[in-house]
């Protein structure tokens, strides 16, 4: 096939990086990485110098030409990196059609928008040339989040004893939903849920946005006996979201909805934007951070601040939690980035007052299964927190840096202990602040 570029030109999605000067010649491929997730599929391609690249399009396959690199074993390793289960990516194959030009060939299994973009070298990160494969259609996280739900009441979990209520809350959700301004497409799960909608009570469904922080690129703090907090909150989610999921609110059935539920980055203004497309009653974001000194220990919590942090350590964690953006990448190009950011930059009194009400709810249980490093909601300007009618505390659960404290976030029965701490503080927050008290806007 001849694929100069003229064919590149005729593919119509000709992606050119960087201009000639620029093109680093003899980079060395450092490490190669695919995230699969439902979202999106990330690939990453580690090198020391910044990689001149373009992309082509076609029909179920993206082309992705680098200059300047050979085809040596680092990058070879790419093509046994792609999971059967990946939603986007079939296979790559790799290529040298002349010397210092690497194609890579992306067979995939449903046709996608790729992006391709550049990050600078940060933390333990040299240069990094990333390629995503988006779906046509954006995963709509409240679709998500039904979907779930109806795969589990087709197929109840033994351990969820409580039965399913007669009426179906999510159904009125939707109903709410598709009200509002259309949705772009009518979704099969939609349409199967819509048939209960006729007989529902108008009970309230109360939701909880549970965040495991970092994931995929972005390891999080790592401890020493090299366990990730990205791994350990995504299981601390999980936990929680079970007992969410078993317990109601004034009679109100609760529902836990995590803005990730694999091992991929979701930028942090995303997680703020899915929290608010499921008219989330809470956000919880959860973490495990390290710290200069193993010594350091103990839980905290975290709210929002309007204007200075709460103490230099509260700012020095918000300012470190904020990097994960640049860690994780994200694509400073697509136009919804800024955008976003600055709406999410209208939050208010209120939501800070309930937040944090919230957080010493949280904190109060949380002293009674482990140490708290804190006794006092600290504030700082997390960007994660900035949905502005979301309560939304972000909780340290433990520093990972401690030796102690690492090994107890890697086991089970503290991990249990602590989602049992955690939802007693939610339902401690709503027997105060009682849910159907708030209007939510339709
Ligand atoms: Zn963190």
């Amino acid at each position: 096939m001849s694929f100069d570029r003229r064919t590149f030109l005729q593919g119509g999605s000709l992606v050119l990086l960087l201009g000639a000067h620029q093109i680093v010649r003899g980079a060395t491929v450092m490490a190669v990485r695919l995230w699969p997730a439902p979202e999106y599929t990330r690939l990453t391609i580690e090198s020391d110098g910044l990689l001149a690249s373009r992309t082509i399009r076609g029909p179920q396959r993206v082309w992705m030409d680098i200059e300047g690199i050979t085809l040596d074993p680092a990058l070879r390793e790419l093509a046994g990196k792609v999971r059967a289960d990946d939603p986007f990516v079939a296979g790559i194959r790799l290529l040298q059609p002349e010397a210092g030009i690497v194609r890579l060939q992306v067979d995939l299994k449903q046709d996608v928008l790729p992006q391709m973009f550049h990050l600078a070298p940060v933390a333990a990160y040299k240069h990094r040339l990333v390629l995503d494969f988006y779906p046509l259609r954006p995963v709509d996280p409240l679709e998500a989040l039904i979907a779930e739900r109806l795969k589990e009441a087709r197929a109840p979990v033994a351990s969820a004893p409580t039965p399913a209520p007669a009426h179906d809350p999510l159904g009125e959700l939707i109903a709410r939903q598709v009200q509002r301004p259309p949705q772009p497409t009518a979704r099969p799960a939609a349409e199967v849920a819509r048939p209960a909608l006729a007989t529902a009570k108008m009970d309230r469904l109360i939701i909880v946005a549970l965040d495991p922080g970092h994931g995929g690129e972005d390891p999080g703090a790592i401890g020493p006996a090299g366990t990730r907090e990205k791994d350990v909150v995504l299981q601390v989610a999980h936990l929680l979201r079970e007992r969410i999921n078993r317990m109601t609110v004034n009679g109100s059935p609760m529902r836990a909805f995590l803005t990730r539920d694999a091992d991929f980055f979701v930028p942090l203004h995303v997680r703020v934007e899915k929290a608010r497309r499921v008219q989330a009653d809470l956000f919880v974001s959860i973490h495990a951070d390290a710290f200069t000194t193993p010594n350091a220990r103990g839980a905290s919590v975290f709210a929002l601040s309007q204007g200075g942090a709460s103490s230099s350590a509260a700012r020095w964690m918000a300012d470190k939690e904020n990097r994960a953006d640049l860690i994780g990448g994200v694509n400073i190009k697509s136009q919804d980035v800024h955008v976003t950011r600055a709406m999410l930059d209208m939050s208010t009194t209120a939501q800070i007052k309930d937040s944090l009400k919230l957080g010493n709810a949280l904190l109060g249980e949380i002293g009674n299964v482990g140490r708290l490093h804190k006794q006092n909601v600290e504030q700082a300007g997390f960007a994660v927190l900035k949905a502005p009618d979301i309560p939304s505390v972000l909780v340290e659960t433990a520093f990972i840096s401690n030796p102690e404290e690492e090994a107890k976030l890697r086991s089970t029965q503290y991990q249990e202990q602590l989602a049992d701490a955690l939802v007693r503080g939610i339902e401690g927050y709503f027997s105060k602040n009682p849910p159907l008290a708030r209007s939510r806007p339709l």
